[in-house]
């Protein structure tokens, strides 16, 4: 039984997060994904709460088809002990995949075996590129699986990113 661990913010999950699950899925027998930020939402940069990326990525998973863990886990303020409270939080893993350099460091300091994972079309499959795009009016609906699609409509999700991107000033 061979577990890999996946982590990111998914603000939101797009389709190079979605390559790279498809890509894992082929290597190991278990995903396991940690939603990173798992206490942040409603933000420019963190608009969707944990709950909601739960979804995302369950229907995109159920999709790829493999047995797998969603959990979220909230950042700490030491990064010396984030990787035992990752651990603490999911089920033991054999291998993590990650591009961040900061979670790479703290997991290879913590020897946990790291890949990295290749980027697909990472200037449009990019959260803050979706973001911006949300923001601007401009299509992003097409960098996302259909299913996210209908998970940020369902909540509106546009509507709450021009909201909190509004000035109190008068
Ligand atoms: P992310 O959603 O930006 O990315 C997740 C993964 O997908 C990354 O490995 C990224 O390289 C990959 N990816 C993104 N776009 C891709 C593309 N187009 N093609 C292929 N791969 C692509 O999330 P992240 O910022 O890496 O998430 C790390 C999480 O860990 C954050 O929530 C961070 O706060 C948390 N963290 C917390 C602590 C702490 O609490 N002390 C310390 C370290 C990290």
């Amino acid at each position: 039984m061979r577990r890999g661990l996946i982590l990111g913010r998914f603000q939101p999950y797009h389709l190079g997060h979605h390559q790279v699950l498809k890509k894992i899925a082929k290597e190991v027998d278990e995903i396991i994904i940690g939603i990173g930020s798992a206490q942040k939402s409603h933000e420019i940069e963190n608009p969707f709460t944990a709950g909601e990326r739960v979804l995302m990525v369950s229907s995109a998973l159920e999709e790829i088809g493999i047995k797998h863990y969603v959990i979220p886990i909230e950042d700490i303020q030491r990064n010396s002990l984030w990787v035992a409270h990752v651990k603490s939080m999911a089920p033991p893993f054999e291998i993590a995949y990650t591009n961040n350099p900061l979670v790479i460091e703290l997991l290879q300091e913590a020897g946990v075996k790291v890949k990295k994972s290749p980027l697909f079309k990472r200037n449009n499959y990019s959260g803050t590129e979706i973001r911006r795009r949300m923001l601007a009016g401009d299509r992003w609906e097409h960098f996302v699986p259909e299913k996210v699609v209908e998970i940020i409509q369902a909540v509106d999700g546009v509507k709450r990113l021009l909201n909190i991107a509004q000035s109190d000033q008068i």
